[in-house]
């Protein structure tokens, strides 16, 4: 891993994000922290630069269109292309009502999208191969699910971006007419688990859409799971610290060409989805 492979993290000024930062810099590729805030992303620079590392700063808000085709046009410009996104930004909330939908669902699932689709083609050609990583959750293991997309989501070779559309859409319909305990959703952290779900199935249809790629310019897509993990978003609570809880990210990151794709990962294992 060199200084010429650029890797971007997105909702990196803090949490897992932050620490996802923190260790690739230390690897010693160019690493770009990005942030919505752009106060907040360059006091988290200033913080990595006290410690020796070299880190650049843009902001992103990965719900925002027009942030990321802004992001994607800096990168280009700066320095030519990436070769690792690792999709982190994400919210939740635990009251089920229609403004909490919209904003976890734009962030965790149309939020990855969006700054996916803005960045793929600039991801260049390398004998490495390119990585998108997406931190996901064991919320969103489909198995959890208590209704018909169970099975509709299981034929993973046929799933779509339509489906998973359709599926987050029912969930927020549910919510809106206030049927969506009737409809069979998880009981706790509903709308989160939804967004997770929806993002692991992400990765299945866009390995998919990137396998046919040729050798030197191979894209790996793999969601994983941190484990509890004390940050604000639990509030501080939590079974694992934070440095132990990117271990999974770094190597599905970093793996050897040929490595895994398409998957989701846990405590450094595939995991059936
Ligand atoms: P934090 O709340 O500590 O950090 C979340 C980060 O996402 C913050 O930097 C936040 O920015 C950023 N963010 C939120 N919305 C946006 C947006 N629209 N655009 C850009 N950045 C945004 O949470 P964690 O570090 O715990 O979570 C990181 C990821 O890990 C999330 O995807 C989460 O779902 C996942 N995860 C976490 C688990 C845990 O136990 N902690 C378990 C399983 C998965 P700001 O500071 O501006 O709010």
């Amino acid at each position: 891993w060199t200084k010429d492979m650029v890797v971007v993290v997105t909702g990196a000024n803090k949490g897992i994000g932050f620490e996802l930062t923190r260790q690739l810099a230390k690897k010693g590729l160019t690493t770009v922290l990005t942030s919505r805030d752009e106060e907040r992303g360059k006091e988290a620079v200033e913080v990595l630069k006290r410690e020796g590392l070299d880190v650049a700063h843009h902001p992103l808000d990965v719900q925002s269109e027009d942030s990321a085709r802004k992001f994607a046009d800096w990168i280009k410009y700066t320095y030519g292309g990436l070769d690792i996104l690792v999709n982190n930004a994400g919210v939740a909330k635990r009251a089920v009502n229609v403004e909490n939908v919209d904003l976890v669902m734009q962030t965790n699932y149309f939020g990855v999208k969006n700054v996916t689709q803005a960045l793929l083609p600039l991801f260049r050609p390398s004998s490495a191969g390119s990585r998108v990583v997406i931190v996901a959750s064991r919320l969103g293991l489909l198995r959890l699910l208590n209704n018909k997309y169970r099975q509709e989501l299981a034929d993973r070779e046929h799933l779509t971006e339509e489906k998973l559309d359709d599926f987050v859409k029912a969930y927020r319909d549910d919510v809106v007419n206030g049927t969506w305990e009737k409809g069979g959703w998880a009981e706790r952290n509903t709308t989160y688990n939804v967004t997770k779900v929806a993002v692991n199935g992400y990765v299945t249809v866009l390995d998919r859409a990137l396998r046919e790629r040729p050798e030197g310019a191979k894209i790996y897509v793999n969601s994983f799971c941190p484990g509890f993990t004390k940050t604000d978003m639990t509030e501080g609570k939590g079974s694992e610290d934070i440095e132990g809880a990117v271990q999974t990210g770094l190597l599905l990151a970093l793996h050897s060409p040929g490595g895994p794709s398409g998957k989701f990962w846990a405590s450094g294992q595939e995991v059936g989805w």
